[in-house]
């Protein structure tokens, strides 16, 4: 199998290549070229544990790893997970299921792909006799999955900027407990956007980045999303089969990779009903959806930060497919959209999309309203997702954190703070943080005498 850029200017590559090199040199995503038809498979892979399946769904396009070495890698990112189902379904009612995804080392949905992530770069680096050098900026979440995905790795580094106060004391723990000697949390003496200002400085350096094979951790790596079709799958097998064509994901989103995951597998063959977006109060896909206008907002944070974008980058793989395929007509449409911050797309077909928003003035209602009903607890990027079901379809929630990341909001909704227990543990563990100007004179230099080298 071969990959493709959205914006056609890129040569194919093989799935190993086109992992390492995440953002395509044309500014694009990488796809498959074709499609795998996974009908014929469904009745044969019932029954499967979670790893096994993934296995068995990931051969079909990492084929340039050999079946026993992808068959170990793959076995290998789920064992850090702490429910022997992995992706455990939950029913909450006749027509309401909830698939929760944060029973992984950072307690969120990232881990499913940033696990796998970090062991085909540990797999690359071996193969290769090459040492890579990963650095991100982050507001929350994804630092310290993908520092999770790497912890300890040999070959490899990890550096994470983020904003020094910035973050939650929670967040700012996962990412400077871990004792690991290849992680590096660096805590910016400023916001966010000049923590990612210097990233881009640095990662725009190519000497510096050929040299010390500079990687950056973002939400547009290929085998993201592939990993995160997995659950969807697992999910959807686990239905009754009467059920399984009445079913609609409901998936709290922000940069569109978790649901576009779903949406592929229901191009390859998968009959799902639908997917539904559920959006915080930064609702740009909201909009797209119910008015076929993309048009870009300030950020408002929220009480789901995870969710807080302006514009979604993993939109533009299915802008590729809703445009027939054509890389011309995509690289028109971001053209004109980075132009004017806007693009309205005619006869707007949203196939089956359907599309909610929830403001932050709602999420603690909503997240009290699904305990008193249920008896359970939400995050509030979850709770999102809680907004406004459907009453005529089978709704399966994606749960995408634990609640326990969040216990001010959730203490102040329902008076109970959750907790868990491999949090607990990070309190007791010294944070190990870098100061440093917001800078990039000041960050390369750190990275410079930190850096692995092969
Ligand atoms: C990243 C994240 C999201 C948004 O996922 P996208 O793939 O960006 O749409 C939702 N909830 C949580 C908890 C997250 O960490």
């Amino acid at each position: 199998m071969r990959y493709l850029s959205t914006r056609g200017q890129t040569p194919p590559l093989g799935f190993s290549d086109a992992v390492a090199t995440g953002l395509a040199p044309d500014g694009g995503l990488f796809l498959p070229e074709k499609l795998p038809d996974v009908s014929g498979q469904l009745k044969r892979w019932e029954g499967l544990g979670y790893a096994d399946l993934c296995f068995e769904f990931m051969r079909l396009f990492a084929t340039d790893i050999p079946a026993p070495t992808l068959r170990a890698i793959v076995a290998k990112s789920y064992t850090a997970f702490s429910h022997p189902d992995i992706a455990p379904l939950k029913k909450l009612g006749p027509q309401l299921q909830v698939l929760e995804l944060f029973h992984g080392p950072t307690l969120a949905f990232k881990d499913f792909a940033l696990q796998l992530l970090g062991n085909l770069y540990e797999h690359q680096c071996q193969e290769r006799g090459q040492s890579i050098n990963v650095l991100g900026a982050t507001s929350g979440d994804t630092g310290a999955a993908a520092i999770y995905g790497l912890l300890g790795k040999p070959g490899t580094a990890i550096f994470i900027l983020y904003p020094d106060g910035r973050v939650s004391p929670l967040q700012e723990r996962q990412m400077a407990c871990t004792g690991a000697a290849n992680v590096f949390a660096l805590a910016v003496d400023g916001t966010f956007d000049d923590a990612q200002a210097v990233l881009k400085e640095i990662l725009g350096d190519q000497e510096l980045r050929l040299r010390l094979r500079l990687s950056a951790v973002n939400s547009i790596n290929l085998a993201r999303v592939l990993a995160q079709c997995v659950y969807y799958l697992y999910a959807w097998l686990k239905l009754p089969a009467t059920e399984r064509s009445n079913a609609e994901f409901v998936v709290p989103t922000g940069n569109f990779g978790n649901v576009l995951a779903g949406w592929m597998l229901q191009q390859m063959g998968v009959p799902i009903r639908g997917f539904k977006i559920a959006t915080n109060q930064n609702d740009i896909l909201y909009r797209l959806f119910t008015t076929g206008e993309y048009r870009v907002k300030d950020v408002a944070p929220s009480l789901a930060p995870s969710m807080d974008i302006q514009v979604a980058s993993n939109f533009e793989r299915f802008l590729y497919y809703s445009v027939g395929r054509d890389p011309a007509r995509v690289r028109g449409i971001m053209a004109e959209f980075k132009a004017t911050g806007a693009y309205r797309f005619d006869g707007w077909d949203r196939g089956t999309f359907t599309a909610s928003h929830c403001t932050d003035a709602e999420i603690p209602g909503i997240i009290a309203r699904v305990h008193h009903e249920h008896g359970y607890i939400v995050d509030p990027h979850t709770a999102c997702a809680f907004k406004d079901l459907s009453p005529d379809r089978l709704s399966v929630v994606l749960a995408t954190a634990s609640p326990a990341k969040f216990p001010e909001t959730i203490r102040a909704a329902i008076g109970v703070e959750p907790t868990d227990p491999s949090l607990e543990a990070l309190k007791s563990r010294p944070v190990i943080k870098y100061r440093l100007p917001a800078n990039a004179t000041a960050i390369r230099a750190f990275i410079e005498a930190h850096a692995v080298r092969a």
